[in-house]
C-alpha cells in the first residue's frame, strides 16, 4: 500500500484520524466532507496514496468510479437531492488542496446557489486536428 505519513487522507483512511464514514472496501473509502459545499457532500478516496488521477493504476481508477456510483445513487436516495455532481481537481492550479486523489460527490438542489464559470469557446478546425494528432500520439505512448 503506498501512503504518506503526514497525508490527512492516508490518516483517514488508516483509521488514525475519525470521519463520517459511509462505506469502505479494500480499496476505496468514502466519508462527509468537513467543509459542505451542499448537504451531503461526500468524498471517495483510494486507500493507497497517489496524488492525482493520472498517477493512479488504471484498476484503482475503476474501483474509485464504481465506488462513486454506488455511494452517489445512496447519498442522493438519502438527500432527496434532484441531481449531483462529481468533481475531481487534478493539481493546485485545478483547485487540489488536499494531494491525495479524491472524487467529490455534490448533492444539487434548483436554488442552491452553487455553481461555476463554463466560459464555453468555439473548438477550432486546425487546433482541433493538432490536439487529436498529439493525444492520440500521447495515448498510443
Ligand atoms: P480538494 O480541493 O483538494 O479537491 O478538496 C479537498 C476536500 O477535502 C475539501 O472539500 C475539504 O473540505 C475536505 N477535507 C479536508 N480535510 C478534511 C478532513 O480532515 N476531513 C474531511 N472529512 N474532509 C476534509
Ligand atoms: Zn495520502
Amino acid at each position: 500500500m503506498v501512503s504518506q505519513a503526514d497525508c490527512i487522507f492516508c490518516k483517514i483512511a488508516g483509521g488514525q484520524v475519525p470521519c463520517h464514514k459511509l462505506y469502505e472496501d479494500e480499496q476505496v473509502v468514502s466519508f462527509l466532507d468537513a467543509g459542505p459545499l451542499t448537504r451531503g457532500h461526500t468524498l471517495v478516496v483510494p486507500k493507497a496514496h497517489y496524488m492525482t488521477l493520472e498517477a493512479m493504476p488504471a484498476e484503482l481508477a475503476g474501483s474509485c468510479m464504481a465506488a462513486v456510483a454506488r455511494v452517489g445513487r445512496a447519498v442522493v436516495a438519502a438527500t432527496g437531492a434532484g441531481a449531483w455532481n462529481v468533481l475531481q481537481n487534478n493539481g493546485r492550479v485545478a483547485g487540489q488542496v488536499v494531494e491525495h486523489v479524491h472524487f467529490h460527490i455534490i448533492p444539487r438542489a434548483e436554488g442552491d446557489g452553487l455553481g461555476y464559470r463554463w466560459p464555453a469557446g468555439t473548438l477550432d478546425k486546425t487546433d482541433a486536428e493538432q490536439l487529436v494528432g498529439a493525444i492520440t500520439e500521447a495515448l498510443s505512448g
